[in-house]
């Protein structure tokens, strides 16, 4: 009797993965998920601080749910620095190192399927449909750097490469595989429907902030800021959140722009200088790097000007200390034509 055979899937949350890890299941293969963390993430806790109205869910455990599979989340904020640092093949358009990015992550299941005894793992790329980590000359790249080799299995397009292991042993009928080449999403949702997958999601811009030209410019100007490359998750998850405003190289402000933002910043008050107006609703704002008197000072105009109390001649601002102490100063709100444009990021 011949033994059921264990593949992992990456997944992502986005379609291509729920597909190519369905294709599998559908050929008598054991499938399981794996998701990897890397604080980079579209996923996860950024939908549900904003009052978006996007579904408020993990995309990826929500894919494991619909095809009825086990997920294991693995955190690789730690070792994911080393890809983000120094990217042996380099960023794409924006701060994204998507070819040593897609090798470390087959890398990691590498490791997840000796550790677990599992055969072979599946992934949801298809040839010509990102311009980096997806091109025909880029998957052997993939494959041989992560030291998954054959093994590597890409049922999306699996019949215009050349057989895996998986294949040759019949693990699964490469037959039953597909064909999909370049950018258009139409064979994909084609799949989709007759799989029977009515709602899928469809992330514009790919699986990871690293990807959006705003979050890229705002963590390149954390690294400038800073004289350092190295960053922690708290650094990066805040990237995210709120509006970021840089008056000078040696501190900028992360403002609040709404309740769920104002409450999240709440959690890092002990960490950073902090400003609110008592006596007027508005942002929260943490001072990141070292003010100095007069950028204090800056900074509670500029916060100010995004309380209710904007037009009024003067607003008070509470300003927090990192001793714990409170200073309470009066300040004229800064007007939109003293803020240049640069100053956001
Ligand atoms: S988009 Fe982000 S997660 Fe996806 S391969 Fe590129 S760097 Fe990695």
């Amino acid at each position: 009797m011949s033994t059921k055979r264990k593949a992992i899937a990456l997944i992502s949350g986005g379609l291509d993965s729920m597909l190519a890890a369905k294709v599998v299941q559908d050929l008598g293969v054991h499938v399981e998920g794996i998701n990897f963390f890397t604080g980079f993430c579209v996923e996860g806790h950024t939908h549900a601080i904003r009052k978006k109205d996007k579904p408020k869910r993990n995309n990826a455990l929500w894919v494991a749910e619909q095809l009825g599979i086990k997920l294991h989340i693995v955190d690789v904020v730690e070792p994911y620095k080393d890809v983000l640092l120094n990217p042996k093949h380099g960023y794409g358009q924006n701060m994204n190192p998507c070819l040593d990015c897609k090798s470390f992550m087959v890398g990691q299941a590498v490791k997840w399927i000796k550790e677990n005894n599992f055969d072979f793992i599946v992934t949801g790329e298809v040839v010509g449909q990102r311009p980096m980590s997806q091109r025909r000359d880029t998957m052997p790249v993939v494959a041989r750097e992560s030291g998954a080799n054959d093994l590597l299995l890409r049922p999306l397009c699996a019949k215009i490469l050349p057989p895996t292991l998986p294949e040759r042993e019949g693990w699964v009928d490469r037959d039953k595989l597909l064909a999909f080449n370049g950018r258009s999403r139409k064979p994909q949702i084609a799949l989709a429907n007759s799989l029977g997958f009515t709602e899928f999601a469809q992330p514009a811009g790919g699986c990871c902030f690293l990807t959006d030209p705003n979050y890229s410019k705002r963590l390149v100007d954390l690294w400038h800021g800073r004289h350092d490359r190295d960053y922690e998750l708290d650094d990066v998850m805040l990237l995210k959140v709120g509006r970021h405003i840089r008056p000078n190289d040696n501190f900028k402000m992360i403002v609040g722009r709404e309740e769920g933002e104002n409450n999240f910043l709440e959690g890092y008050r002990k960490q950073f200088i902090h400003m609110r107006t008592p006596d007027h609703s508005g942002p929260l704002v943490l001072l990141d790097g070292n003010p100095s008197a007069d950028d204090i000072e800056l900074a509670a105009r500029i916060t100010a000007r995004f309380g209710k109390g904007k037009s009024l001649p003067l607003v008070k601002v509470e300003i927090g200390e990192l001793s714990g102490v409170k200073k309470l100063i009066e300040v004229k709100p800064i007007s939109p034509s003293e803020m240049p444009e640069d100053w956001t990021l």
